[in-house]
């Protein structure tokens, strides 16, 4: 393959952009021996760092940090001045790198990318350019920046001011002097932060136009310190591969303690060091609730308030630079040198756009509702289109002539945030979906470069020349991508994660909030499992290999990486004893469930005389009320009344029903059937005593969870045999129906998922002998006669070894004619849905079981069960 440059128009790879994404994959290719050129509307290299030279402009990830790491010589002969170098320096660094594996002689300068369009036929991208040129190229990669489209001016009249115009984001290569000039600045984000201490240096008169105050720490810059240079030198590479599968692309664990679990004390102390730091992955290092949690997140809100009211004189000014309408880190937090000092110098104005929005530019400055101001200069540090904005603004026509725009008419739509469907040979660097503006952008566009390279390399040798997503792919992508946003405080703020500085821009959250490793991981698996949610095809034929990479729920898949980093040994050995302590400890870890009217403990009789402990669940509303006996989980063996408390609590607040939790014997004390009897015996005794308890004879529903799922079945099945007590409805979750057969889900989810296929069976051991099983007590979907049983709302979870069992009994009971709901929950796990304000992408499952109970009762409900 040939690799010249000189006006050749036919390459395997067009790359756009000359940043540091576009040149390291211009490297890539290269060594790959891949034809390739880069198309570069700068003159030069540096993307970012050529464009932004506003004063104070530096970086906000410490440079030891956010530099190349695939050139080993290069970090050896590149020695940064500074804990965050200034645009000037990285500028410097990028055009070295450009010098030393000389990138400049593949990279055409001054030339945008105005059109590129896929034909089919040749299977090629054509690539049209400002200078009327056209290329074309088997793959085409868009370098093209998440943060090099400036956002178009939003003020009224901008076109009108007759002085100096400046727009941090494209600043003039020969800088600006504003000495004696009275200046005006719109926006207070990171760019107008490090400008407006520089800028207030210079001149004569600053006004600031604050729209939205921002949260800022201060940048300490300086000497870089010994320690980090030792953590650093001490083994680069271990360093670097650290970085790689840290959260944010910086190495740092992830914090483990709740900002609400510690005392004040100890909270501002960590705040205070927090401060002290200066840098930016400290914010999110302190607490693992700062994004996920109101609460959590206004201690800080209040902790870097107060820093910012002791520095700024006049209180009134203070307040203003106050954040209050987001959370922090919702918007892109920054790093400051003077900035909040800068308001105490006498010529140095704040206005507050919230309270005196802008009416118009003019010809001579800036008009808002209240007042005139006259300017020599104005400075728009009003941010950019962020992610999409460089993508979209070349005219990409995809396979099916739709154009990307078009396409993400709703929001980015990829895999990966690294391609999309319909635009096939088409790779984004650090696209949205991927972690990119969250993290060390060089961590992430150095995964992606290589991700991209070896998958190039790939193709070639299996012989394909064409690589697109499947559509099941892209679309479960950017809902796992929604729904771990959903799980944060993220997608409130009015930020550009958001799309929402854009006018008319559609509103999604834009980066993957998973973190570096996840998302790593994630991408690893795809390659591991044959490019697993890609059709890829060629001469050799076709590979379509369609699949979902994150199937469980981004919640559920944090609740697991939570138990298996306690690396505990498996329940089943820890002994009867051992696990009944375990299971109680690990319950009282938990979120307690919703507040309820009142809660009582008694004791009701059991089957063979036996005393059952239960705990009533009564709702603050007036009663008397329905009546839900619930049985708890626990293969029979574990828990006891109080075990499922959140999910008692729950049930009896949402369903307005008392709940009576029954602990019911357990084997291996009580085998076989004395669960099942009990249950009959519980369900019994409280409809003899509904009136006693406060509750309405005859609206009597039973509900249980796994082992007591199948309790409660089986009470409903014995309970019709004896002619009563009258059940109005059952809901059965994940229940376990049947000791006798293995199914495919027992073997699918045997292992890593919560309940093992392992521990069940030593359930089944404790509670009954394999001889007895086939008893319809035992195994309620072996009953001969499943007909006239109450209405059902049967709950399955598709990770949940005893899925397959819970759809048999739902399928049986529909088929004996009695009246099922059947919820099959996509991507939860056997103790997802006990699992209150903790799995919170299960509470529709929660809603419905609810919303079931009160329909049995006959109690107007919001929303139909489906029932
Ligand atoms: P860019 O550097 O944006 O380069 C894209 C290039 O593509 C540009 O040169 C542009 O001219 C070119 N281009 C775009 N469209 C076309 C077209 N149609 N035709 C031809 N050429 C085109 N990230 C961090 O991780 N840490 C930081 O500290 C940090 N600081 C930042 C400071 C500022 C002021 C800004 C704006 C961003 C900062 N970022 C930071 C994010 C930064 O953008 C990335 O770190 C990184 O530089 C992006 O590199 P890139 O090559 O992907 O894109
Ligand atoms: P930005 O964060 O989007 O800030 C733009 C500012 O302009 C905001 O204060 C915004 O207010 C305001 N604004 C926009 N349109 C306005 C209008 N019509 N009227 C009044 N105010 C308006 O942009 P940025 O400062 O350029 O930074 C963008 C990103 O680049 C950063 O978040 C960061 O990732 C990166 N960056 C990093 C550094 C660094 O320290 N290394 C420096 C600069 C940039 P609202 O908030 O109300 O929209």
């Amino acid at each position: 393959m040939t690799n010249n440059n000189n006006g050749s128009s036919e390459f395997d790879v067009v790359i756009v952009g000359a940043g540091f994404a576009g040149m390291y994959q211009l490297k890539r290719m290269r060594e790959a021996s891949f034809s390739a050129v880069v198309l570069e509307t700068a003159d030069d290299v540096g993307g970012t760092w050529y464009w932004n030279r506003y004063p104070g402009a530096r970086c906000d990830i410490l440079t030891v940090d956010y530099s190349y790491s695939w050139d080993r010589e290069l970090e050896k002969e590149w020695v940064w001045s500074e804990r965050y170098a200034t645009q000037p320096e990285i500028l410097r660094y990028a055009q070295f790198v450009a010098d030393k594996h000389d990138l400049r002689r593949d990279i055409r300068f001054n030339t945008r990318v105005n059109a590129a369009r896929w034909d089919e036929e040749q299977r090629r991208w054509v690539i049209t350019t400002n200078d009327g040129g056209q290329l074309n190229a088997r793959y085409y990669v868009m370098a093209t920046g998440c943060l090099s489209m400036p956002k178009v001016p939003d003020v009224a009249g901008s076109e009108r001011f007759t002085g100096e115009v400046y727009f941090t984001s494209t600043w003039p290569h020969d800088g600006v002097d504003f000495s004696g000039k009275r200046v005006g600045v719109i926006g207070t984000g990171s760019s107008a932060v490090q400008s407006i201490p520089l800028i207030a240096e210079q001149c004569e008169q600053l006004t600031v136009f604050q729209r939205t105050p921002n949260f800022a720490i201060p940048a300490r810059n300086g000497a870089i310190s010994e320690e980090r240079i030792a953590a650093y030198k001490k083994d680069p590479v271990a360093y670097r591969e650290e970085a790689r599968w840290s959260e944010i692309g910086v190495p740092r664990e992830r914090p483990q303690l709740s900002a609400l679990q510690v005392s004040e004390e100890e909270r501002s102390a960590r705040y205070e060091a927090m401060w002290e730091e200066g840098e930016l992955r400290a914010v999110g290092a302190v607490y693992n609730d700062i994004l996920t949690n109101a609460d959590a997140n206004d201690t800080m809100r209040r902790f870097i308030n107060d820093k910012i009211r002791a520095k700024v004189d006049d209180p009134a000014i203070a307040e203003l630079l106050c954040p209050d309408n987001h959370y922090v880190a919702s918007k892109r937090p920054c790093l400051d040198t003077n900035y909040f000092e800068t308001y105490n110098l006498p010529h140095v104005k704040l206005l507050d756009l919230r309270d005196d929005p802008i009416a118009t530019i003019t010809e001579t400055g800036i008009d808002t509702g209240k007042a005139s101001f006259e300017f020599d200069a104005i400075v728009f540090a009003t941010g950019f289109d962020a992610m999409t904005g460089a993508l979209v603004g070349v005219d990409i026509i995809g396979s099916d002539g739709l154009t990307l725009r078009d396409a993400w008419d709703h929001g980015p739509q990829t895999y990966l945030g690294l391609m999309s469907v319909g635009f096939p040979n088409l790779f984004m660097i650090t696209g949205p979906g991927s972690p990119s503006v969250l993290s060390n952008m060089m961590v992430s566009i150095e995964q992606h470069v290589d991700l991209i390279t070896d998958t190039l390399v790939s193709l070639r040798e299996k012989d394909f020349d064409r690589i697109e997503p499947t559509e099941l792919a892209q679309s479960r992508w950017v809902e796992h991508n929604n729904e771990f946003a959903d799980l944060t405080l993220m997608p409130s703020a009015n930020s550009w994660y958001m799309g929402a500085n854009v006018p008319g821009k559609p509103q999604v959250f834009l980066p993957y909030i998973g973190g570096v490793d996840r998302y790593r991981t994630a991408c690893d698996e795809v390659v591991a499992r044959n490019y697993l949610g890609f059709a890829l095809n060629g001469p050799s034929g076709q590979q379509v290999n369609d699949g979902i990479i994150r199937e469980l729920k981004p919640d559920v898949q944090l609740l697991l990486e939570a138990i298996a980093e306690l690396d505990l040994p498996p329940m089943e050995t820890m002994g009867v004893d051992g696990a009944r302590q375990f299971m109680i400890e690990s319950g009282a870890s938990m979120p307690p469930g919703p507040d309820v009217g009142e809660i009582m403990d008694g004791t009701l009789s059991g089957a063979d005389r036996s005393a059952l402990e239960y705990r009533l669940y009564r709702p603050p509303s007036g009663g008397p009320h329905p009546i839900t006996v619930y049985f708890h989980g626990g293969g029979w063996v574990l828990g006891n009344a109080i075990t499922d408390d959140p999910l008692c609590r729950y049930l009896c607040l949402h369903s307005d029903s008392i709940v009576i939790s029954v602990n019911y014997r357990h084997a291996p004390e009580a085998r076989f059937p004395a669960a099942a009897d009990d249950g009959l015996a519980a369900v019994t005794w409280v409809s003899e005593h509904a009136q006693e308890l406060g509750g309405v004879p005859g609206r009597l529903a039973v509900a249980g969870w796994s082992a007591g799922g199948n309790v409660a079945a089986v009470a409903a099945q014995q309970a019709r045999f004896a002619g009563g007590p009258e059940i109005c409805g059952q809901v059965l979750l994940c229940p376990a129906t049947d000791g006798t057969d293995r199914r495919p889900s027992h073997h699918e989810n045997a292992e890593n998922l919560g309940l093992t296929l392992s521990l069940m069976d030593w359930f089944w051991d404790n509670y009954c002998d394999e001889g007895n099983r086939s008893d319809p007590k035992a195994s309620p979907l072996l009953a001969r006669d499943l007909s006239g049983l109450p209405p059902a709302l049967v709950l399955t979870c598709q990770f949940d070894p005893l899925r397959d069992e819970g759809d048999a009994y739902a399928d049986a009971l529909k088929g004996a004619g009695v009246k099922v709901r059947h919820l099959e929950c996509e991507g939860q796990i056997h103790t997802s849905i006990p699992a209150v304000d903790v799995v919170v992408t299960a509470e529709y499952a929660r809603e419905a079981m609810a919303t079931a109970l009160r329909e049995f009762f006959g109690e107007p409900s919001p929303v139909s069960s489906g029932l």
